[in-house]
């Protein structure tokens, strides 16, 4: 409440006495606007970092991580010169390659982008793979999660508002997770990713149509599916958003489409969603971040004053009907399929004349 005092007395020392009742209507209302943002979470770059990192763990448990160095430096080649086009060019851009057949691709705040190994062999060039992480990096640098989280008041303050930064990373990871994994932005978001990311790619020398061609490889396989189905599972209607796409792109130049030396990186199969290995009933992570080992305590309300208001219960009782098939669970075989077993980041250094010399392939 101490802030609000002050806010008061600085109001009334602004105000002359002729202006006295418009003074007091503004305190009224500047009050009222405090009373509302003592509501929201302030998330500061440190905490998108945390809480970016501890989602990325969680992605990276249920789905294991490709352990192959060469895989991981070609798709960061792709992902760093992206990256490096965007305002936030200094967070630490981390590139991960998960180890599942189901396509999919998942932005992690922060700068954790992770894209899988059924997404890969699906894309049939470097063009279409920039389109794809420039979206997801655009979900990032534009901090979609968080701030969808913030405005949704899935995770409010408590009363007494003494939750420790600590705390509200602990928080937020669980809600942050479950978005991420359910690709559950809204369209107004999934839009300007879609726009932000081309841009991205053309930035970079990609053509930037190249992304609707991806989506449109990804309908045909979709085709069918009523489930939720992985990689922009609640994306605007793909028709639509590969029409809008293709406008954008029609406005931009490049036209490299890179796809010699994408086949020569990149050799996985694609499997149609039928032939999808699809997870065990009861395996970590299956239903939501909130069974298996992996799964973050529940914090709890009273003592950190933080309460999940809209927490992952949806989830809990998905957990609790599960059957044998994906479908049964609400999710689709993309987002339901078996992932690797090593969770271990592959790094990768690569310095400026790599990326320099790569960038030149561009063409
Ligand atoms: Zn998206």
């Amino acid at each position: 409440m101490r802030q609000v005092v002050l806010t008061l007395v600085v109001l009334s020392l602004a105000s002359p006495a002729a202006a006295q009742f418009g003074a007091l209507d503004r305190a009224q209302k500047g009050l009222k606007k405090l009373e509302q943002a003592r509501d929201e979470i302030v998330v500061t770059e440190d905490q998108e970092r945390q809480i970016g990192a501890e989602v990325s763990e969680k992605l990276r448990a249920r789905f294991g991580v490709v352990q192959d160095a060469a895989v991981h430096r070609y798709v960061a080649s792709v992902g760093l010169l992206l990256a490096r086009e965007t305002s936030r060019a200094g967070l630490p851009w981390t590139f991960i390659v998960l180890d599942t057949d189901g396509v999919n691709a998942f932005a992690s705040p922060g700068g954790y982008v992770h894209i899988t190994r059924g997404a890969l062999a699906l894309a049939a060039n470097e063009a279409q793979l920039a389109g794809v992480l420039g979206h997801e990096i655009a979900h990032i640098t534009e901090r979609h999660t968080i701030n969808a989280i913030r405005k949704s008041k899935a995770v409010q303050l408590g009363a007494e508002r003494s939750g420790s930064r600590r705390e509200i990373v602990t928080a937020l990871v669980g809600p942050v997770y479950e978005m991420v994994i359910e690709n559950s932005f809204d369209r107004g978001d999934e839009n300007e990713a879609d726009q932000k990311g081309i841009a991205l790619a053309a930035a970079v020398g990609y053509a930037p149509a190249a992304l609707a061609d991806f989506l449109s490889v990804l309908a045909a396989r979709n085709r069918g599916q009523r489930e939720r189905n992985g990689l922009f599972a609640s994306h605007p209607e793909t028709t639509s958003r590969m029409e809008k796409i293709r406008r954008d792109a029609a406005r931009l130049t490049p036209t490299a489409l890179v796809a010699a030396r994408y086949k020569a990186h990149v050799k996985y199969a694609a499997k149609d969603l039928a032939s999808v290995p699809q997870a065990p009933e009861g395996a970590a992570g299956l239903a939501g971040s909130t069974s298996g080992k992996t799964a973050e305590p529940a914090p709890k309300k009273k003592k950190l004053s933080l309460g999940l208001l809209k927490p992952t219960s949806k989830s809990e009782g998905e957990s609790a009907q599960v059957s044998a098939s994906g479908g049964a669970r609400g999710v689709g075989p993309d987002r339901n399929a078996t992932g690797g077993p090593n969770p271990a980041l592959v790094n990768v250094t690569i310095s400026a004349a790599e990326l320099a010399a790569f960038q030149k392939g561009i063409a």
